[in-house]
């Protein structure tokens, strides 16, 4: 049993017509008339003598007309490529470069790009219908670029069938019903992995601009949500509204994160305080996800990321590639019937990414280190490029950051290493003050009592707003190159 998203898409357009797809702001589009654009959409594609599997890239912000030219792609089995609109001109047309985009569709500024804004007048006239194509499991279904933290960004193709695998898995989580919040850019995997389901199974997605908790709360109690996907930055700033409980949330049946650690106190408050199931996944683009914490069954686990989901697998391996002992921590390699085919071009970082377990099944590499408990959930103690070595010693910054971010004064707290002619590196923090907190010193001192001798910070700076990504992820790098540049 195998089906593609287009062809999903287009037997709801049958049985459920007037049905919403999508909403964003003032604009809704329902299914009958985003399958009609979708065919118009891949017939002026073929007419233009685009060749399937060619990749079509997308830079701009979300909107209606974005998930038309994505879905559009597909139903000419093309391939979705959508570039983040914050990355610079360089990037971007390094990535157009990568690959091979015969057409750019985009909100402005791009040469030769097709304004997202005038999509409608460039798509094949009403009532065009594409030629048919054949879509094999294997061939590409998007490719999503890694977002260049660690090096150029790499694009990172997933398949029809990874896909299938991930939406099939999905058709439990009431999304034949669902209207699902989103509120992440549509260039990002941790956003695919709700928005695709959604359609794929018949439900409504509500697209929401630049984040905002207040206008989060209100479209989702306006539309009697049932489906959200939030990363944990949202959450924290979501609870944060004096005022949440006055919001509506009862139709609320599943919330899902994703992308970055997620705190167990935050999660307790989630739970506590807002209906329906909140399931967090680990994981990474490359590689799936493999991991899922169910928070509201397990309170006693929600300092970890849950067990490895059906038909998946973790292992943890040392830096020689082996597998450590029952108990210890290593680095997170998963396999997952949705981990990518490979980087695009790429074949030497596909290899680095990929290990092998003794009967030869492949694995990617998350970069995370962690360990299973007794129960065998897994613990994430950080990205490995994080961990701080300080005098031949590991440190994880998230046991420091655990401290310092009980500290009353600590809105936001990140501890990063830093060079150090001593000890190699050593770790300092960053925060953004709660209003009317102690200072920086007496936050230090707090938190060096706390934590152990070789995890002292030896300095911790007041920030105005922590430098993050935009699904949320903090940029470590940025701060650290900041600090080493303040020291001349
Ligand atoms: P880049 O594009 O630079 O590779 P990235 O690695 O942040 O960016 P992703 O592959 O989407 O992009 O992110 C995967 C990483 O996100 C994981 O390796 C892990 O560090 C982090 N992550 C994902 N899920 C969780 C989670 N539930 N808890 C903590 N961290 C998580
Ligand atoms: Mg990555």
């Amino acid at each position: 049993d195998f089906a593609t998203l287009p062809d999903l898409i287009a037997a709801h357009a049958r049985e459920r017509r007037d049905k919403t797809a999508l909403i964003h702001g003032d604009d809704t589009l329902d299914y009958a008339t985003l399958d009609a654009r979708m065919d118009r959409f891949a017939a002026r594609l073929q007419a233009d003598g685009v060749a399937q599997g060619a990749a079509i890239a997308i830079v701009g912000p979300v909107s209606i007309a974005y998930a038309v030219v994505f879905l559009g792609a597909l139903r000419a089995a093309c391939v979705p490529t959508p570039i983040a609109p914050s990355s610079t001109p360089e990037q971007i047309a390094a990535m157009i470069a990568d690959c091979g985009a015969p057409v750019v569709f985009a909100d402005a500024g791009i040469a030769d790009a097709v304004p997202l804004a005038d999509l409608a007048a460039w798509l094949a006239p009403e009532g065009a219908c594409p030629a048919p194509v054949t879509i094999a499991p294997g061939d590409p279904f998007n490719i999503i670029y890694s977002s260049g933290t660690t090096g150029t960004p790499k694009g990172i193709v997933q398949s029809h069938a990874m896909r299938w695998a991930h939406i099939a898995r999905n058709e439990t989580a009431g999304f034949d019903t669902a209207v699902t919040m989103i509120s992440t850019p549509l260039y990002s995997n941790t956003t695919l992995v709700s928005f695709l389901p959604t359609l794929a199974w018949g439900g409504t997605v509500v697209l929401l601009g630049k984040f905002d908790a207040r206008a989060f709360l209100e479209a989702a109690a306006a539309h009697h949500a049932t489906h959200a996907m939030l990363v944990p930055v949202q959450y924290a700033r979501i609870m944060a509204v004096p005022d949440f409980d006055m919001f509506d949330l009862s139709a609320f049946r599943l919330k899902t994160c994703t992308s970055a650690p997620f705190s167990a106190a935050l999660k307790a408050e989630v739970v506590a305080r807002w209906p329906g199931l909140l399931v967090e996944y680990y994981g990474m683009t490359e590689g799936g996800g493999t991991c899922l914490l169910i928070a509201n069954a397990f309170p006693d686990k929600l300092h970890t990321v849950g067990r490895p989901i059906d038909g998946h697998d973790i292992r943890l391996i040392d830096d020689d590639g082996h597998e450590v002992a029952p108990g210890e921590m290593g680095e997170v390699v998963g396999r997952s019937p949705a981990m990518m085919t490979g980087y695009h071009g790429r074949s030497d970082a596909t290899s680095a990414a990929e290990w092998f377990d003794a009967e030869g099944n492949r694995y990617i590499r998350h970069g995370d280190v962690g360990r299973f408990d007794a129960d065998g959930f897994l613990q994430l103690l950080d990205r490995k490029k994080d961990v701080i070595i300080s005098g031949g010693f590991n440190i994880y910054p998230t046991d420091i950051e655990g401290v310092l971010n009980a500290h009353p004064s600590v809105a936001d707290g990140t501890v990063v290493g830093v060079p150090s002619a001593a000890w190699g590196e050593t770790p300092v923090g960053f925060y953004v003050p709660a209003p009317g907190g102690e200072d920086a010193e007496a936050i230090r001192a707090y938190v060096n009592a706390r934590v152990g001798k070789n995890q002292r910070l030896s300095a911790l700076e007041a920030v105005d707003e922590m430098p993050r990504n935009a699904i949320g992820k903090v940029l470590k790098r940025e701060l650290r190159d900041r600090w080493v540049a303040a020291q001349g």
